[in-house]
């Protein structure tokens, strides 16, 4: 059915909530997506009240005044109990926190509260594809837009990752829809209900904000929550998602190796045993039975004798392609990979789309991305890397030793059960940033470089490489002490390597 608007008592009745003819929203704080959703709003016919601290950074005058021009009122300050008078529903920006006293307020009263999530997934008429899962979500997202576009499809491809939901569904209301979304976001749905919910792993992460890791669970399962049995539900093969698994109402298909594999390390054709330790331990856990191919063999996409395939309702295996085909490098990425096929497989994407995505799709910035080649040496920019687990994975997706560096701002984080493979996967590691002498000491050993910035790192690892060398920028930490954000860090390097790259004749 497609959305006509305005329509009268929109977005109340279709939450199922007692109208009237012209709900008065409130939406508390005004970053990019609080901003979108307001905009989606009025243009649906809703009456808006704006409320936020400040106007954050980033948001220009400009864009909270033309919403008042179209008939929004707007407050900036503390927030005051008065503010709830006459609010019907709340939409509240995911960086607003759920105890906050106000929303305390608005509970008593009896106001119901959603995020930006909920009004697009309301307003949107094409199929949704909804992606989280604590590591993986914006390469998975874009991989399964990749997929869509080679098979010709009008795709959005929003949430966390690019534009705001919201704004996409402003743009291309009958578009189809792939969210990366978050557990913060899922927190604030109601009725959010997509086609496809595909949920990677689930690891501790954002506990400061969780409190346990049963609550973080508990609020990524909202995203299978309104999920019926023709809908589906692809998880990510980790043993803890096998209870996940039996819980749903959705269709569930599954990745991950099948018991003859162990899992691989492919990178330019070579392929060894490659995962550290700690991490094979894990993705052993989600082997499946070797019964795979069976009518009762669990559906999805799996890696069997180094190809995946497509098992779908006990038919016989399609095959996709061989694992060292696959665009991007990394045990990671071949989880992210099969994910992603079995999305785009159930967001009915023919098979031939499916295969071209994954041996072609050309990976996001900053997440071990090549950007250049100095005298033979390949520089790689995994900026993104801005923790200790993610630096792990990225010291795992390359079969030989790499000319590291790493360091800024270490959040605390237990940097020593990284040393051995620190010692093991890298020539030399150049530090720099605040946590370098907690690095220098973690990674005891290994042959250390101090650098007074990321140009000095750049020069130190070049003089130092052969060609053939890789030089790997997987900081490991935050970036706030010497960059903007972990963006600005990678595009600083970029230009660095192209720099060099340049001034010795080589860009490549
Ligand atoms: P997210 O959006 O969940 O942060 P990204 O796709 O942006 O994930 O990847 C960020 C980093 O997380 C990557 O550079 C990589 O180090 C790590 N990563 C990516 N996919 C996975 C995965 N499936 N399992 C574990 N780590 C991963």
């Amino acid at each position: 059915m497609v959305n006509t608007f305005p329509r009268e008592g929109w977005p109340l009745s279709a939450l199922g909530l007692p109208t009237r003819s012209e709900p008065l929203v409130l939406v508390l704080g005004l970053a990019r997506s609080g901003l979108a959703a307001a905009r989606l709003l009025l243009q649906r016919g809703a009456s808006l009240r704006l409320l936020g601290l400040e106007r954050p950074e980033g948001v220009e005058g400009e864009q909270l005044s033309e919403l008042v021009a179209q008939g929004a009122s707007l407050r900036l300050g503390p927030h005051d109990p008065a503010d709830l008078g006459g609010v019907d529903l709340i939409v509240k920006s995911p960086g607003v926190r759920p105890e906050i006293p106000f929303l305390g307020a608005a509970r008593a009263a009896g106001v119901p509260i959603v995020g930006e999530l909920e009004i697009a997934f309301l307003a949107a008429d094409g199929p949704i594809y909804a992606i989280t899962g604590t590591n993986g979500k914006s390469t998975t997202t874009a991989w399964v837009g990749h997929m869509l576009m080679e098979a010709g499809r009008k795709v959005e491809v929003a949430g966390n990752i690019g534009h705001a939901f919201a704004e996409a569904v402003l743009r291309a209301p009958d578009a189809e829809f792939v969210v990366e979304v978050s557990s913060f976001q899922l927190e604030d749905t109601l009725t959010f209900h997509p086609k496809v919910a595909t949920l990677l792993n689930l690891t501790p992460d954002h506990l400061d904000r969780h409190g346990t890791l049963e609550a973080y669970g508990a609020a990524k399962m909202r995203i299978f929550r309104n999920q019926t049995a023709s809908d589906v539900a692809v998880l990510g093969g980790d043993a803890n998602l096998d209870a996940i698994a039996g819980a749903v109402s959705a269709r569930v298909l599954r990745t991950g190796r099948l018991s003859d594999e162990a899992p691989m390390r492919t990178d330019e054709g070579v392929t060894t045993p490659a995962v550290p330790a700690r991490k094979a331990v894990e993705v052993q856990a989600g082997t499946m039975p070797a019964h795979a191919g069976r009518p009762d063999a669990p559906a999805g996409v799996f890696v069997r004798s180094g190809q995946l395939e497509l098992r779908l309702g006990g038919a016989a295996p399609v095959p996709l392609l061989p694992v060292s085909e696959l665009a991007l490098p990394g045990e990671h990425n071949v989880q992210n990979a099969m994910a992603a096929a079995a999305t785009a497989a159930s967001a009915e994407v023919p098979v031939d789309a499916i295969v071209r995505s994954l041996r072609t799709f050309p990976g996001l910035s900053h997440r071990l991305e090549q950007v250049g080649v100095v005298d033979g040496v390949v520089c790689i920019n995994d900026s993104k890397a801005t923790n200790v687990g993610s630096l792990e994975v990225a010291l795992a997706a390359f079969p030989e030793p790499v000319r590291l560096i790493a360091g800024g701002v270490g959040k605390g984080q237990d940097f020593r059960p990284l040393a051995a493979e620190v010692r093991a996967r890298t020539l030399s590691v150049h530090l720099i940033g605040e946590s370098a002498d907690a690095l220098a000491e973690a990674w005891h050993g290994a042959e250390i470089h101090r650098a007074g910035s990321l140009a000095d790192a750049l020069d130190q690892a070049l003089a130092l490489s052969a060609p053939g060398d890789r030089i790997l920028l997987s900081p490991g930490c935050a970036s706030f002490d010497m960059f903007h954000d972990f963006e600005d860090r990678g595009d600083q390097f970029r230009a660095l390597v192209n720099a060099r790259a340049t001034a010795r004749g080589g860009a490549q």
